[in-house]
């Protein structure tokens, strides 16, 4: 089995700009220094916003950049199936419970509670009858993973929970796991059949990936699927999170490149290198 696998794995909620690029820059280099295999995923769960033909750009844009990847792309919309199936081995483990509530719902049960606006969720299912009555009158709810019933199922080990840390610069911690930094994350969507914590770590351990490098602004997603991986006994990949793109002075790039869309940059007459630089990779 080979040592190093990773992945490079969009959404296509629009074209690739220069962050994206950053990203995938990132994620081949690493690959190539360590002689290891290059998957793409296309995570297009969220079918309201994702379109076919982002996705034909995103193959578009990678190729004029120059990356090479294996012949089988892994399109998530083609695997429901799969992540629902995650969600009822979770259920079956008693993990889960239906929740109903709106966000505006939840905004007023924290402020009620004296928290902050978007602090982490936690709740609890709604007695049967009302549960029932509500399931009777087709409300919609999603699936959120009780932090508290992963707690009790995982018992000492929950508390010791933690992943390897690889920098960009190729020094190892290992960082103990917070999933209290998520609360009681979304399994599944009102719109959608799978959320991206379960989508995106069931295809990490399908896929045999080793190796995850993906963007600082991801940081924290690694404290919740650790706590997937351990629930479903799945593997668990070193993390890399690399830096966001940032302009020639150093600061965060200035919106009128942000928003620039790889395929505009070619059509302005760019290189492929030029792009590198202007990601500042
Ligand atoms: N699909 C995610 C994004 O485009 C990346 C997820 C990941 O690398 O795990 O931001």
């Amino acid at each position: 089995m080979p040592d190093f696998v990773t992945r490079f794995a969009p959404s296509p909620t629009g074209l690739l700009h220069l962050g994206h690029a950053a990203s995938a820059f990132h994620v081949w280099e690493a690959a190539r220094q360590a002689g290891g295999r290059m998957l793409l995923r296309i995570e297009d769960i969220d079918l309201g916003r994702c379109k076919p033909e982002y996705t034909d750009a995103i193959f578009e844009d990678l190729a004029w950049l120059g990356f090479e990847w294996e012949e089988l792309v892994r399109i998530q919309s083609e695997h429901f199936g799969e992540y629902e199936k995650v969600v009822e081995t979770l259920t079956a483990m008693g993990l889960t419970y239906r929740c109903f509530r709106t966000r505006s719902e939840i905004a007023e049960e924290q402020a009620q509670a004296g928290l902050a606006p978007g602090m982490p969720f936690t709740g609890q299912p709604l007695p049967p009858e009302e549960e029932a009555e509500r399931l009777g009158a087709e409300a919609p709810f999603t699936w959120r993973l009780s932090l508290e019933k992963c707690r009790a199922w995982l018992g000492p080990r929950y508390d010791q929970l933690a992943f390897e840390l690889l920098s960009p610069g190729g020094h190892t911690e290992t960082v103990k796991a917070r999933p209290d930094l998520h609360g009681d994350i979304n399994l599944t969507r009102k719109d959608s059949p799978t959320a991206y914590h379960v989508a995106a770590t069931h295809d990490d351990a399908l896929q045999g990936i080793t190796h995850v490098i993906r963007g600082e602004d991801l940081a924290e997603a690694a404290h919740i699927h650790v706590l997937l991986q351990a629930l479903m006994d799945w593997p668990q990949p070193v993390y890399t999170h690399h830096p966001l793109v940032m302009g020639p002075d150093g600061k965060r790039l200035a919106k009128r490149f942000q928003s620039k869309s790889l395929a505009s940059l070619r059509a302005d007459g760019l290189s492929p290198d030029q792009v590198r630089r202007l990601a500042g990779v």
